[in-house]
């Protein structure tokens, strides 16, 4: 019985990946040193899955940025701007396109499916010419066959790549991406070629879009592309992997119809109905990559479950053609459990981590093939036993109270306009009004601080002084630049979600439980393991404190239910409504508390809240349905003279935008840096509502200081569309990761901007 991982992560158990590369792009290690630690990684990587039995050990999984960046590369498919002329594609064309250079912006980036991971975005166009540019796949492949491991090099499909395109600057819109199939062919029966003449065996390409609601004619690209291949294909096996979901029917039918494809690889996890389509049909003699153990999650999985799936899958497809795999790449879980020396042994016998998932998958292998180790299924059995029925997961009271709330609805008693008409009498704010999004900068000294109090190096006295210091400094900023509605901002918080985290029961934190976001960058998201409740206020001592040093109104800023769920690893044991419901309930209470303590404006965050979205168009009006009432359920209890903000950092709200105007909020600030027109609808259906709104008036993403003018400009065109007396005015995210003599010179020319058009209107 055969073991196969999708993909591995790439970042290094302790981030070794990022600091090579950002030492490489500060100029203080050379192209040599970057290659060499990339190189022990693969190394290590492809050591420890031959070593755990692993028969199918991917290669070409590994990257210096992103592997649709590293396929864009192979296919020569280079912007022009970047000034390529050809030839192997090396680190600084490549990290041009990354990143950018001191003449070109980079090219754009996109999160990859519903993952927290990015990848860089082929612009292709009628003039793209393609060429075999970048060996990595077999240089690769026969780095690990030099070290004695026979590997499956793994490629992104043609069609998947071609899809998740956009067409080049200056292209028309409706310039069709998949009429360049006939042309990138060619270049992947090259790197086919290469590949077999290396020794492969195999061939793995990844087709994740098939999970996708797809056109007829997107699906009949698979049939000609795979048709067009499979003369390359004689002598080797083909695996086309699929994940994030299941595979609607169709596209099943479309894949499994192929000629040529010696497998397919499904996620059984997330795709429940993958499953009853390959009991209703599979071909035969085609081997199964069954994704039984979860890629995107940090859970130990239950072995004994997941042996009975597999042995209904073997009594379809045969002893020798099922294969136990993972879900999906692993890069988008934690990478090993072993340095994670914080977390308990009773919360660590839950968990699994790349390097863990790995042992599982070849431990339901050798389970299938008869020689079942025992101690290890019944240690795992002992573990799924502990977790089901541990008083650390299990709160009763709050189950009840989150229960309760299902099938409800909870709003608030009046609508919009009357609210907002009460709050005016209290707030009396001009038209116009000024505000920010929460965050000012970090200073180094302001992260020494937290990172002292943290390590017990300074006294609590001493950490509360500071703090209070650092939100004084900015009071007093905002006032002389003033800005109508003030926040503290967070010098307390490293992190919007772990600050909360931190604060709840049913939370744990992780040392090293990194993974990549995009390039050099990780993320570290908290565990949710138990019942989430509140045991006591979280932000009301600091609020309070910044609302008693001004008398403007001070906002009370907090992360909302939605963001937090998404923006966590979340348990599998209950669906992700009820989780998100549980938050709920704890952010309602603090909401509460901050109105009981006299905050008049309250932002409740929901930045991740587009992030959830599922993939599959069926499983969106439902999601939307839950995160939207989590997000009521937060608020629904104010009194209508206290104003309730949101926050968004995402532009593409046009498919949603009924269930942003559903969350009630009195004021929406959002992101607008990049997309004014996309917005516009957005707009409108703001102004039917009559909700306040914050379209970002600059881009807080860039260093660029933007002047009076075009601030006022840009309301100007706001205004056009918008009635004046509910636009707000604001930077479009926090400023934490700006510097003050930038912060300081944008905001001086916002409020102008602001004051100038107070004038004219
Ligand atoms: N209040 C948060 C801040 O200003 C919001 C951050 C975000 O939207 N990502 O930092
Ligand atoms: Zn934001």
């Amino acid at each position: 019985m055969a073991s196969h991982i999708v993909g591995y992560p790439r970042i290094g158990p302790k981030r070794e990946l990022k600091f090579a590369q950002e030492s490489f792009w500060d100029g203080k290690s050379t192209a040599e040193d970057l290659q060499k630690v990339a190189a022990d990684l693969r190394a290590s990587i492809w050591k420890q899955m031959a070593d755990a039995g692993i028969k199918f050990i991917p290669s070409n999984t590994f990257s210096f940025y992103d592997q649709i960046l590293d396929t864009t590369a192979m296919l020569g498919a280079v912007p022009p701007r970047y000034g390529w002329t050809g030839g192997e594609i090396g680190f600084d064309i490549f990290f041009s396109m990354a990143r950018g250079n001191a003449s070109q912006p980079a090219m754009e980036m996109t999160k990859w499916f519903d993952t927290n991971y990015h990848f860089i975005v082929p612009e292709l166009g009628p003039e793209t010419k393609f060429s075999y540019s970048s060996h990595k796949a077999v240089s690769e492949y026969k780095e690990a066959k030099a070290l004695g491991i026979d590997t499956v090099p793994v490629l992104i499909g043609p069609v998947s790549y071609l899809l998740l395109s956009k067409p080049a600057k200056g292209v028309e819109k409706s310039f069709s991406l998949l009429s360049l199939l006939s042309q990138v062919l060619p270049v992947y029966k090259e790197v086919i070629a290469e590949l077999k003449a290396a020794g492969a065996s195999w061939i793995q390409f990844d087709e994740p879009t098939l999970i996708l609601d797809l056109h007829s004619h997107q699906l009949q690209a698979f049939t000609e592309a795979y048709s067009e291949l499979e003369s390359s294909f004689s002598g080797l096996n083909v695996l086309i992997e699929t994940y994030f979901a299941d595979v609607p029917a169709e596209a099943y039918k479309t894949i499994t119809s192929l000629n040529g494809i010696s497998g397919f690889g499904f996620d059984l996890v997330r795709g429940t109905q993958t499953l009853d389509l390959i009991k209703s049909g599979f071909p035969s003699g085609k081997y199964l990559f069954a994704g039984v153990v979860d890629g995107r999650n940090i859970w130990a999985n239950d072995l004994t479950s997941s042996l009975s799936t597999l042995e209904g899958l073997e009594s379809i497809v045969g002893k020798d053609k099922l294969v136990v795999s993972t879900s999906c790449s692993l890069m988008h879980t934690a990478v090993d459990l072993v340095n994670e020396t914080k977390l308990d042994s009773e919360i660590k016998s839950w968990l699994a981590f790349a390097a863990q998932k790995v042992v599982e998958v070849n431990a339901l292998a050798k389970a299938l093939s008869g020689a079942k180790d025992e101690a290890f299924f019944s240690s795992n059995a002992a573990a799924q036993a502990s977790r089901k029925s541990s008083p650390r997961v299990n709160n009763e009271e709050v189950q009840k109270a989150a229960a309760g709330l299902k099938g409800s609805d909870h709003r608030r008693a009046t609508n919009v306009s009357a609210r907002l008409d009460a709050q005016q009498k209290n707030l009396n704010l001009p038209i116009l009004p000024t505000t920010t999004i929460g965050s000012f900068p970090q200073t180094m000294d302001l992260r020494r601080i937290r990172r002292e109090y943290k390590a017990n190096k300074i006294s609590e006295e001493e950490y509360v002084q500071a703090i209070r210091e650092e939100i004084s400094k900015v009071v007093k900023l905002q006032e002389e630049l003033d800005i109508d509605v003030l926040v503290h901002g967070e010098p307390e918080r490293n992190d919007m979600v772990e600050y909360f985290g931190e604060q709840l029961s049913g939370f744990a934190f992780t040392v090293n439980g990194w993974v990549q976001s995009y390039g050099s960058r990780c993320v570290k998201p908290p565990i949710i393991y138990g019942d989430v409740s509140r045991p006591k206020a979280m932000t009301v001592f600091w609020s309070s404190m910044a609302q008693s040093m001004t008398s403007r109104p001070m906002k009370g800023m907090l992360t909302g239910p939605v963001t937090i769920l998404n923006w966590s690893f979340v348990r599998n044991d209950q669906p992700r409504f009820e989780t998100c419901y549980q938050i709920a309930l704890a952010i309602k209470k603090e909401v509460e508390d901050l109105e009981a303590a006299g905050i008049q404006v309250i932002q409740i965050d929901e930045a991740a809240l587009r992030e959830g979205l599922p993939l599959r168009k069926s499983e969106q009006a439902f999601y939307l349905d839950w995160a939207v009432h989590s997000f009521r359920i937060t608020n629904c209890g104010v009194k209508d003279t206290t104003q309730i903000h949101t926050h968004m950092c995402y532009s593409n709200f046009n498919d949603i935008i009924h269930s942003i105007i559903d969350m009630d909020a009195d004021v929406i600030t959002i992101e607008n840096s990049r997309s004014d027109e996309k917005l516009l609808s957005v707009f409108r259906e703001g102004v039917k509502y009559g909700a306040g709104i914050g379209p970002g008036v600059y881009d807080i993403h860039s260093p660029r200081i933007p002047s009076t003018e075009e601030i006022a400009d840009r309301i100007n065109k706001m205004l056009a569309v918008l009635e004046t007396n509910i636009l707000w005015v604001n930077p479009d995210c926090g400023l934490k990761t700006r510097k003050y003599a930038e912060v300081k010179p944008a905001l001086t020319n916002m409020v102008s901007a602001a004051k100038l058009l107070r004038k004219e209107l």
